[in-house]
């Protein structure tokens, strides 16, 4: 079987959000967003099998004339980030096409031919916006009563004590087993930022333990490997990180020193990781008895990139929880997996079912997507 082209397709129309969009991460000077967009690779075979995989920047012609098959060279080739100047090019969208076609020929799932341990998979619900206490609260008492059984909520107003705040209050209210997770955000470029000290960090991370809190994410910047280091030695709770280390190799020196007790490998954002890079991260992480939990993009092309993530999760034994982008009335299935037939859906126990249908399990709806 041959690859013989690539489009990149996107949305036919904007998918409006229902109010403007404030994420967290571009806080507090970044412009509210007001419509979501996907952009996807379209791949074509000589045996008339189509795969799908989200655009990560790679020119699409890189896969053309590969066999599908020949996956983990490609990945070796284009991606691992070892190879100066010819890898590291951002083409996991290309490689998690390429799975696509080989579920669909194998008419088996991605989990399935990689050797599946499990058919579904714990969620968090991710939530993207600093809300006020009141609203924040109420909006985790209602994922609650939808079947969340962890929650993620965002840190870094511009004063800290505000944001454990928050979390006390919320802790408070939801049940004694709802997990509750936070993400600091400390690895954001965001102009305005107050970015935390190392001591500031310290003394949140200290009293967020005390809270019960499940991990904390980003607390430091990704490259201050000894003072993410000096908190995971410090606090019981789990500290989180990863999601923009650009290849696989950048989590060694986590994995090793013990920055991170949960590494956070994103099937597509930086686009070099893939299906066979966030399998071998969760390897190297178990290897040292250290959890994933795989972050997931929040925009548009979720749709395509959460599947992906749950095929490769749904073989590895050290996964407790993956993200799940959800933040009604914003990030919802029908605005970030707006093209798929069957969207990605948590049952009343707070799990999603890995998608069993051939390929990555999805069906993309065709009359939604053009090539501009
Ligand atoms: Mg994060």
């Amino acid at each position: 079987m041959k690859i013989t082209k690539v489009d990149i397709v996107y949305n036919k129309k904007p998918i409006p959000l229902p109010e403007p969009w404030q994420a967290a991460w571009s806080a507090p000077d970044g412009k509210p967003v007001t419509s979501m967009g996907f952009s996807l690779y379209r791949m074509e075979t000589d045996e008339g099998i189509v795969g799908y995989g989200p655009n990560t920047g790679a020119n699409p012609n890189l896969a053309v004339g590969f066999d599908p098959h020949q996956v983990g060279y490609f990945w070796n080739k284009h991606m691992s980030g070892r190879r100066s100047g010819l890898s590291g090019k951002g083409a996991a969208g290309l490689e998690i096409a390429m799975w696509d076609i080989i579920g669909k020929a194998a008419k088996q799932p991605v989990s399935k031919l990689l050797g599946a341990r499990t058919d579904k998979l714990l969620v968090y619900a991710a939530t993207s916006r600093l809300l006020e206490k009141k609203h924040q609260v109420r909006q985790a008492l209602e994922l609650e009563d939808e079947g969340f059984k962890a929650i993620k909520l965002r840190l870094h107003r511009p004063d800290p004590w505000d944001d454990l705040d928050v979390v006390e209050a919320v802790v408070d209210e939801v049940d004694d087993d709802m997990m509750i997770l936070v993400d600091a955000n400390q690895n954001n470029p965001s102009d305005e930022y107050q970015f935390w000290s190392r001591q500031t960090a310290l003394r949140i991370a200290s009293e967020l333990d005390d809270l019960g809190v499940y991990y904390l994410e980003e607390p430091l910047p990704r490259i201050d490997i000894e003072g993410l280091t000096d908190i995971a030695d410090t606090v019981d709770m789990f500290v989180a990180g990863g999601e923009h280390s650009p290849t696989v190799y950048d989590f060694r020196e986590h994995i090793i020193e013990g920055a991170y007790d949960i590494i956070q490998p994103d099937v597509a954002m930086t686009g070099n990781i893939g299906i066979i890079g966030i399998k071998k991260a969760a390897d190297m992480a178990d290897l040292y008895t250290r959890l994933v939990v795989p972050h997931v993009l929040s925009g548009g092309n979720c749709g395509i990139a959460l599947p992906a993530t749950l095929q490769a999760m749904a073989t590895v034994d050290n996964c407790p929880l993956v993200e799940y982008p959800y933040d009604p009335p914003i990030l919802e299935p029908k605005t970030n997996q707006s093209f798929v037939k069957e969207p990605v859906l948590i049952d009343e126990d707070g799990y999603v079912k890995v998608p069993e249908l051939p390929g990555l399990g999805v069906e993309i709806e065709e009359d939604k997507i053009t090539i501009k």
